[in-house]
């Protein structure tokens, strides 16, 4: 068994749709980003990949690359488990937060838990999301942004000793 943290932030854009964990969230402000700005996606994408060592998501998935332009997260997080799983690895479960003042997360749990236990190969019940609000401080506290914070576990393939 293998642990990795992921971490991420993205300022709100107010032009932009919100898509957080997978799920469309409406009437509230999207994220500024290469890709769809999915920081849930993102912060569990690097926990997964750093949990196997295998790089992160800036090198796997370049925000220089065209290709990446407006990218569905989930689509990035599912090509990072096809990675680990390539490397023997599966993913055991995945706990993050998000932390904001808004939106609130708790109605949107279970949608995103569904999205990205799919991705993840470990089923809703291997994902856990919580939201967490800022206290009014900082950054976060003035609604600049969010920041998700994201740990993963993995395992070996069977026999391999881990
Ligand atoms: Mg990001």
């Amino acid at each position: 068994m293998r642990t990795g943290v992921g971490y991420d932030s993205h300022r709100f854009d107010e032009t932009r749709p919100l898509v957080l964990g997978g799920v469309s969230i409406p009437d509230a402000p999207g994220l500024k980003g290469h890709s769809d700005g999915d920081a849930v996606a993102h912060a569990i994408t690097d926990a997964v990949l750093g949990a196997a060592g295998l790089g992160d998501i800036g090198a796997l998935f370049p925000d220089t690359d065209p290709a990446y332009e407006g990218a569905d997260s989930i689509e990035l997080l599912a090509s990072a488990v096809r990675r680990l799983r390539e490397g023997g690895f599966r993913v055991v479960n995945v706990d993050a937060t998000v932390i904001a003042e808004r939106p609130r997360i708790g109605p949107h749990a279970e949608a995103m838990r569904e999205r990205l236990g799919r991705a993840l190969g470990t089923g809703p019940d291997g994902v856990s999301v919580k939201g967490k609000s800022n206290e009014g401080m900082g950054w976060i506290g003035r609604g600049e942004g969010l920041a998700v914070i994201a740990v993963a576990t993995v395992a070996g393939a069977a026999g391999d000793g881990d």
